[in-house]
C-alpha cells in the first residue's frame, strides 16, 4: 500500500469508527448516514484512493475543481455531491456531473439548475440550505423561505427534492442549530414525504449532527487532512 493510501485509510477507519459510534449512541443503524467524502483542494488521486476503500460520495465546493476531477474519476462508479456556494452561471457544467446540489438558497438558482438538468438529460437531486444560526451574511435561505423554495424545486422539471442541507456557525456547541435544521426537516416532510435527506456535520459535528437525524455528513479534514489555508 502506498503511503497516501495508508493514510487514507487510517483517517476512513477512524471516521468510519466515530460514525459508527454516533450512530450507536443516537440508536441510529449506520446505514442511515451516508458518509460524503469533501475532496476540494484535493487531487483526484486521492478521489481514486478513497474509491478504492470503498467510499462511494465525492463532494466538491467549486466548479473549476470539480468539474475536471469528475472527468478524470469518469470511469469510477461515484455519486457526486456538489455542497459549496453556487452562482447561476455554473449551474450547467455542474449538471454535467453532480448528482445532488446540496446548496440550493435561492429561486434564480432553482430555475438554472432545472434548465441545465433538462439540457443535459440528468436529474438533480436538490437539497435546500437552511441558514443556521445569527447573521444575514451566512449561507443558505432563511427557514422561512424555505417551503417556497422547495415546492419550486420539486415542481421545476428536471430536479427532485431531496431535503435540507446546513452547516452549524463556528464556536459553540452545534446542537442548537442542528435540532433547528431537524425542525425545518420535518415540517418540509410534511408536504414532500421523499424529501428525507438532511445533510449536517463535517469533521468538528458530525456527532451532534448525527444526533439531530442527518443522513448526510460531509467529511474534508478528517478523512484528507488540512487543506492548504486559502478556502
Ligand atoms: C469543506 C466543506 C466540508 C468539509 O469540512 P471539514 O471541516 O473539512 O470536514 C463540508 N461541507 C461544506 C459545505 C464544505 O465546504
Amino acid at each position: 500500500m502506498g503511503d497516501r493510501k495508508a493514510e487514507l485509510a487510517a483517517n476512513l477507519a477512524a471516521v468510519e469508527e466515530r460514525l459508527a459510534a454516533a450512530c450507536a449512541a443516537a440508536g441510529r443503524p449506520r446505514e442511515d448516514v451516508t458518509l460524503v467524502a469533501v475532496t476540494k483542494t484535493f487531487p483526484a488521486s486521492d478521489v481514486r484512493i478513497l474509491a478504492d476503500l470503498g467510499v462511494r460520495h465525492i463532494g466538491e465546493n467549486r466548479d473549476q475543481d470539480a468539474a475536471p476531477k469528475a472527468e478524470a474519476c469518469a470511469d469510477l462508479d461515484l455519486t457526486w455531491h456538489f455542497v459549496g456556494a453556487l452562482q447561476t452561471n455554473k449551474a450547467r457544467s455542474v449538471a454535467g456531473y453532480a448528482d445532488w446540489v446540496h446548496s440550493v438558497d435561492r429561486d434564480r438558482l432553482v430555475a438554472a439548475l432545472g434548465k441545465a438538468a433538462r439540457r443535459a438529460g440528468r436529474t438533480l437531486r436538490c437539497l435546500i440550505e437552511v441558514r443556521l444560526g445569527e447573521g444575514e451574511e451566512r449561507a443558505g435561505a432563511a427557514p422561512a423561505d424555505v417551503p417556497r423554495l422547495a415546492d419550486l424545486a420539486a415542481s421545476t422539471e428536471g430536479l427532485t427534492l431531496g431535503g435540507v442541507m446546513g452547516i452549524a456557525p463556528l464556536g459553540g456547541s452545534p446542537d442548537p442549530a442542528f435540532a433547528s435544521l431537524a425542525e425545518v426537516a420535518e415540517r418540509l416532510r410534511a408536504d414532500h414525504p421523499g424529501a428525507s435527506a438532511i445533510s449536517a456535520g463535517m469533521s468538528a459535528d458530525l456527532e451532534s449532527a448525527v444526533r439531530y437525524g442527518a443522513t448526510h455528513v460531509r467529511i474534508g479534514t478528517a478523512l484528507l487532512g488540512i487543506r492548504p489555508p486559502n478556502r
